[in-house]
């Protein structure tokens, strides 16, 4: 008998411990309430805050033994089995018990690195940044990571700001279908699933838009701007289901994100119906005393939770909640918070699973699998924007390739400014990758002929970058920006190539060899000279572990490029901004006209447009088709566009979809894009595509803040380009 209830009783603890991974929202809710119930204020508030890691991924010493006190509710930065294990034990000993949530940066891969997130846009393939993501997820939820801290929502149209970078460029309809995808991709259906993790919309909102380009500065952005451009992304990213978000360093008509009732508790929570968690940025609750509109560290947490902040990242505010009298409603708001985080770990399946498994985790990273979805994502993400006199593919017969310039053999720059848990010592080169296609039937001349990291203002000399390549039957100069002048706190007043760059290039330029300029840069950059006078341009962004294969397939032309601009490329950094959908003015651009909307030192058209990429071979797209031209307002607009290989290889066109709104109330933009589609034809293959437009897609915010569409005409375009497009027309009646 004894042995029976012995037995009865084990099974009973066992089913109480350990939760079935279906166990309803009422068990949770009721553990969550139990946990609550044994915690004090102060316990209750150390959960809330997340402290970080060495950049290898190590813990710090004394952020263990606050883990030991039970004194932190998770980390980021600290990640692998050797390193969250021992941070887990310590916390599951502590008096509260809690398992720590492990978070980290994971923005274009994990281990395997993919290209920059700008790049990945480039690829105007979503479903392709799905998988991306998917496997990034993958490789950090091995390395017991379960929280990344993306993707980044944010539109982004001064290329001056480092963090252009992480996003998907200037486009609110791009950067949303990218968001979006990213987001499925991490979370996947179950985010407790051994491959999956929780998503973090950031930078919620206007963080893009920093005036000046330069970072943290504040967003001068109007409601109807911040509706119509910066909100889609992150509507987008919470419709897909994206688990936590994070507010924006910068402050919008003078309120700091981290503290805006009206962004938090308003537009996401109330508006969009967000139940998730917010976590602030690093350290951006106590730094609402450096924007002055807190006194204290107490005011300033007070702010934060009211307005609707959950979770602190690095900087320990919501502890001095401790230290004087709260109110009822504020500490309903701790419990809420503490609520919200604990139900992700939850979620997760944190308590059924607290720790690494070294084993997964060994076999996991790198897989084969990742490294080749690497190469496709790169290559897809590289953008042809000049191809004169078919330069490029490198002819056959060209067996001696000179690879000049400092980018051409730098493993860290094509890792990025985010690249996670990534390995200088993983990446293939452009390199590496040119000599190995050229196996022992050519012969490779490499020469960094400069510097990688000298500023526009160096005047360093090239060495041996033209020398070397004198006797070559085709020269690569590999240019660009180093990835350190990319990414957070990196803005940048010029865009130009370094002096010593531009020098190597010119000297290639005069040894009257057919060559290729390809560019190695995190933003777009003002290459005028370049692209006046090199005969072919292959932006290769920062391709990530595999960027050099990448780039190796299209010079050589086993891969056809098939990226298209996500960013305009401006000539000038006096053009910022020039994102494609500007406004109308009073005087519209006539180069020819002085009295109008122009600069007169300069052409006021970009360097190149948004939407552009060549292709080895040619594609025509048809206007839109639409079957009828009178729609009632409320009516979907079903059109079609057909779009022809006109060449003799195949590849991969993007066809392109934008609208113009010929009157209306408001001053609307000369063409938004409002759909695209990636096709791949083979040679002189067509094909029909069947697009529809909703009603919502013709609307805009109206001055009382209402969303309307207003009868009237609109014209329908679509193209390969912003620069390049048919038009038909269509009434709203
Ligand atoms: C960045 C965030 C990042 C955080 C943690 C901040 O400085 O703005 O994007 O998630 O650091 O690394």
């Amino acid at each position: 008998m004894a042995g029976l209830v012995s037995r009865f009783l084990a099974i009973l603890s066992a089913l109480l411990l350990c939760p079935s991974p279906r166990a309803s929202a009422d068990d949770v809710d009721g553990k969550i309430d139990a946990i609550l119930a044994r915690l004090s204020l102060r316990e209750k508030l150390a959960q809330l805050w997340l402290v970080d890691g060495h950049d290898f991924g190590g813990w710090k010493p004394e952020h263990l033994e606050l883990a030991r006190q039970g004194a932190i509710g998770g980390t980021f930065n600290v990640r692998g089995d050797e390193y969250t294990r021992p941070m887990q034990e310590a916390a599951l000993s502590s008096g509260p018990g809690i398992p720590l949530i492990f978070s980290f940066d994971v923005l274009h891969g994990y281990r395997t690195v993919f290209p920059i997130p700008l790049a990945e846009a480039a690829s105007w393939n979503p479903e392709l940044a799905e998988r991306c993501s998917a496997v990034a997820a993958k490789e950090s939820r091995s390395a017991n990571v379960s929280w990344v801290f993306a993707p980044v929502a944010d539109i982004a149209r001064d290329p001056r700001w480092g963090r252009v970078v992480e996003g998907a460029g200037e486009d609110p309809v791009l950067c949303a279908a990218f968001t979006k995808a990213r987001v499925q991709g991490l979370q996947g259906e179950n985010i407790s699933a051994p491959d999956r993790v929780a998503a973090c919309l950031k930078h919620f909102a206007g963080c893009g838009a920093a005036e000046g380009g330069r970072d943290y500065n504040l967003a001068s952005l109007s409601v109807r701007e911040l509706r119509q451009t910066y909100f889609p992304p992150f509507k987008a990213g919470i419709e897909a289901g994206a688990r936590t978000v994070m507010p924006a360093f910068s402050s919008i008509d003078g309120i700091p994100a981290t503290c805006s009732p009206w962004l938090l508790n308003g537009v996401l929570r109330d508006e969009w119906g967000f139940s998730g968690l917010v976590v602030s940025d690093y350290d951006s609750v106590g730094q609402l005393l450096n924007h002055r509109v807190a006194g204290s560290y107490r005011d300033a947490a007070l702010g934060s939770l009211r307005a609707g902040l959950d979770v602190e990242l690095w900087g320990r505010c919501f502890n001095e909640l401790n230290h004087g009298p709260l109110s009822k409603s504020d500490l309903q708001r701790v419990d809420q918070a503490l609520r919200r985080l604990l139900r992700l770990k939850f979620d997760l399946g944190i308590f059924d699973r607290p720790f690494g498994d070294p084993a997964l985790e060994a076999a996991t990273l790198l897989a084969p699998d990742h490294l080749r979805l690497a190469r496709e994502a790169a290559t897809e993400a590289c953008v042809l924007l000049k191809n004169e006199g078919s330069t490029l593919p490198i002819p056959p017969e060209a067996r001696k390739i000179a690879v000049i310039g400092p980018f051409a053999n730098d493993r860290k720059s094509q890792l990025g400014s985010w690249w996670g848990d990534g390995k200088e010592d993983d990446v293939v080169t452009i390199a590496d990758a040119i000599r190995e296609r050229l196996g022992d039937q050519g012969e490779i001349i490499t020469a960094d002929g400069a510097p990688a990291k000298s500023t526009g203002f160096s005047f360093a000399k090239p060495t041996d970058g033209s020398e070397a390549a004198k006797d070559a039957d085709f020269i690569v100069v590999v240019v660009g920006e180093h990835a350190e002048k990319t990414g957070e706190a990196a803005s940048s007043a010029s865009l130009d190539l370094p002096t010593a760059q531009m020098e190597i290039v010119r000297q290639v330029a005069e040894l009257g060899k057919p060559y290729a300029v390809v560019l190695s840069t995190g933003r777009p950059l003002t290459v005028t000279w370049i692209a006046e006078h090199a005969p072919a341009v292959l932006l290769a962004w920062q391709g990530g572990t595999m960027g050099g294969p990448a780039v190796a397939d299209l010079l050589f032309g086993d891969a056809n490029p098939s990226g298209k601009l996500p960013l305009t490329f401006p000539r000038s950094v006096g053009q910022i901004p020039i994102n494609y959908n500007a406004t109308p003015t009073s005087r519209p651009l006539d180069e020819a006209n002085k009295w109008t909307s122009r600069y007169q030192d300069i052409p006021t058209s970009p360097l190149w447009p948004f939407g552009h990429g060549l292709s080895y071979t040619y594609f025509s797209v048809s206007a839109p088709l639409i079957s009828k031209t009178r729609f009632q307002p409320d009516e979907k607009i079903p059109f079609q566009v057909t779009v022809r290989n006109e060449g003799n290889r195949d590849g991969a066109e993007v066809v392109q979809i934008y609208l113009r709104d010929a009157v209306a109330t408001v001053t609307r933009p000369n063409l938004e894009l409002k759909a695209f589609r990636k096709v791949r034809l083979a040679a002189g293959e067509a094909k029909t595509i069947d697009f529809t437009l909703d009603p919502d897609d013709l609307g805009f915010w109206m001055p009382d803040g209402s969303f309307r569409v207003e009868p009237g005409q609109f014209v329908l375009m679509s193209g390969n380009s912003s620069a390049n497009l048919a038009e038909s027309h269509f009434t709203v009646r």
